[in-house]
C-alpha cells in the first residue's frame, strides 16, 4: 500500500489527485489538503466582475471529493517536511510515499499600503463580487485596473478585466462618462509570450480607448484621497479600483526550505521533481525559469498539465517503471475581450531561445470556447 500527499486541492492539486486515482491500485492512499471548502474555477471569475457569473456558480464543495475515493483534509497547512515527506494540518502530520506540492502563490494585498482598504481585489470572490456592485453604481470617473506586482498569475486576466469592464460600460451606456486605464508593475502585457502577443493586447487596449501604462509600480494608496502613488512619484485619482495584489509564496513553503521566502520552489523543468527525494511540485507555487531568463507564467493550464505529468511518474516509480511522461512546457489561454469576442494564444514555452507562441484572430468562437471550457471542467470532476 502506497499513501501520497498532494498538498493543495486546487487547479494542479485536483488534477494530480485525479490522475493518481486513475493510475494507482484502490487500496493506495491519496490524501488531499486544502484550507478552502470548495474549488474555484478562476477563470470564471471574471465574469463575476460583470455580472455574467453569480459567486456561487464559480465555486463547487471539495467535500464531494469523498465520493472518488480521495481522503480530504480541509484544514490550514502549517508545516511541511520535504524529509519525510510529511505535511502538518489542523495539528496532524501525515507522512507519505510520494508529496506533490500544489499550493498555489498567497495574495498579499497588505504589502502595499492601503491597497486593501481602497479596492476590489480581482482575485478573489469576494472582491469580484463587490466590484461587480461598485461598477453597477457607477456613473461616472476613473475605473483603474492596478497591477500591484510581478509575477502574477495568469498574465492575461487583469488585462481582460479591463476590457470587459469596458465592455460592460458600453452596453450600459455610460462608456462616455468613465474613464478606463490600467496601471502595471511590468513593461509590457504577456510578455514572456513574445512580442507579437504584447502588440496584440497592447492594440486591443487602445482600439478600446482603455489607456494602458507599464513599468509603474505602486508604493501605497491613499483611500481617504482616492489618489495611487506610484515609485517614480506619479500620482493619480480613482472612483473605483480594481486590483491584482502582489503575490508570494506562501508560508510553510518558505519555513519548509523548499522555496527562499523571496522566491519559488525550484524544480526540474521537466519531472517537476524538487531537490528532495519523492518530492514534487507543481503549478503556481513553482520558479520555472525558461530559455529566454523569463519565468513560466503561472497558469491553470500549466498547473494542470504538470499534475498530470507529476502522477504519472509517480505512479511509474511505484510500479517500478523507468518509462514516464515529462512536462513540455506547452500551452494557451483564452483572452476575453468583451462584447461576446475573446481571442486565443497557444505555444510551446520551452521552446529556445524563446517561447514560440501563437496569437489567433479574436472572435465570438473563441468566447463560446472559453464557456465551453468551464461546463467540461465541472461535468469532468463534479
Ligand atoms: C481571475 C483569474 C483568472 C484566471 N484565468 C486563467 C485562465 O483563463 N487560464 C489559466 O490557465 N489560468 C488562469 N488563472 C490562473 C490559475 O487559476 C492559476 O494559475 C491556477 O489556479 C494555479 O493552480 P495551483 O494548483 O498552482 O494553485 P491554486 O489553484 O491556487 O491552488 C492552491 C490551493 O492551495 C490551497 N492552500 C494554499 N495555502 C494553503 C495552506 N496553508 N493550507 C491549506 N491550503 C492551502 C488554496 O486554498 C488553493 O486551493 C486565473 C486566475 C485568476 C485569479
Amino acid at each position: 500500500m502506497h499513501r501520497v500527499l498532494v498538498v493543495g486541492a486546487g487547479v494542479g492539486g485536483l488534477a494530480a489527485a485525479h490522475r493518481l486515482r486513475q493510475r494507482l491500485a484502490p487500496e493506495d492512499e491519496i490524501w488531499l489538503f486544502d484550507r478552502r471548502r470548495e474549488h474555484i474555477f478562476w477563470p470564471s471569475l471574471l465574469w463575476v466582475l460583470t455580472g455574467t457569473r453569480r459567486p456561487e456558480q464559480v465555486a463547487r464543495p471539495l467535500d464531494a471529493l469523498r465520493e472518488r475515493n480521495l481522503r480530504l483534509v480541509q484544514a490550514e497547512v502549517s508545516a511541511i517536511d520535504p524529509t519525510g515527506p510529511s505535511v502538518t494540518a489542523g495539528g496532524r502530520t501525515w507522512t507519505g510515499d510520494a508529496l506533490v506540492l500544489a499550493l498555489g502563490a498567497d495574495l498579499d494585498p497588505a504589502g502595499v499600503p492601503g491597497l486593501a482598504e481602497a479596492g476590489h481585489n480581482l482575485y478573489t470572490v469576494a472582491g469580484s463580487a463587490s466590484g461587480f456592485q461598485a461598477l453597477e453604481a457607477l456613473t461616472g470617473g476613473q475605473v483603474v485596473v492596478l497591477i500591484a506586482g510581478v509575477p502574477f498569475k495568469c498574465p492575461a486576466a487583469p488585462y481582460e478585466a479591463a476590457m470587459l469592464v469596458e465592455g460592460y460600460l458600453r452596453r450600459r451606456r455610460r462608456r462616455q462618462a468613465v474613464a478606463v486605464s490600467v496601471w502595471a508593475a511590468e513593461a509590457t502585457p504577456m510578455g514572456v509570450a513574445g512580442p507579437a502577443v504584447s502588440q496584440a493586447v497592447t492594440d486591443a487596449l487602445a482600439q478600446r480607448d482603455i489607456a494602458y501604462h507599464p513599468d509603474h509600480r505602486v508604493v501605497r494608496v491613499d483611500p481617504a484621497r482616492r489618489r495611487i502613488r506610484f515609485d517614480a512619484g506619479t500620482e493619480i485619482g480613482y472612483d473605483l479600483l480594481l486590483y491584482v495584489p502582489p503575490h508570494r509564496v506562501p508560508d510553510p513553503v518558505a519555513a519548509s526550505g523548499l522555496a527562499p521566502r523571496d522566491g519559488w520552489v525550484r524544480v526540474d523543468p521537466r519531472t517537476l521533481q524538487t531537490g528532495w527525494e519523492r518530492v514534487w511540485a507543481i503549478g503556481d507555487v513553482t520558479g520555472i525559469t525558461l530559455p529566454s531568463g523569463k519565468l513560466l507564467p503561472k497558469a491553470g493550464v500549466f498547473a494542470h498539465r504538470e499534475g498530470d505529468v507529476v502522477a504519472e511518474r509517480i505512479a511509474a516509480l511505484f510500479a517500478g517503471r523507468d518509462e514516464a511522461p515529462v512536462f513540455d512546457g506547452h500551452g494557451e489561454c483564452f483572452i476575453e475581450m468583451g462584447g461576446g469576442v475573446a481571442g486565443f494564444a497557444r505555444g510551446d514555452f520551452y521552446a529556445e531561445p524563446v517561447p514560440v507562441v501563437r496569437a489567433y484572430r479574436p472572435g465570438r468562437h473563441w468566447h463560446l470556447a472559453k464557456i465551453g471550457f468551464e461546463r467540461s471542467w465541472w461535468a469532468q470532476w463534479w
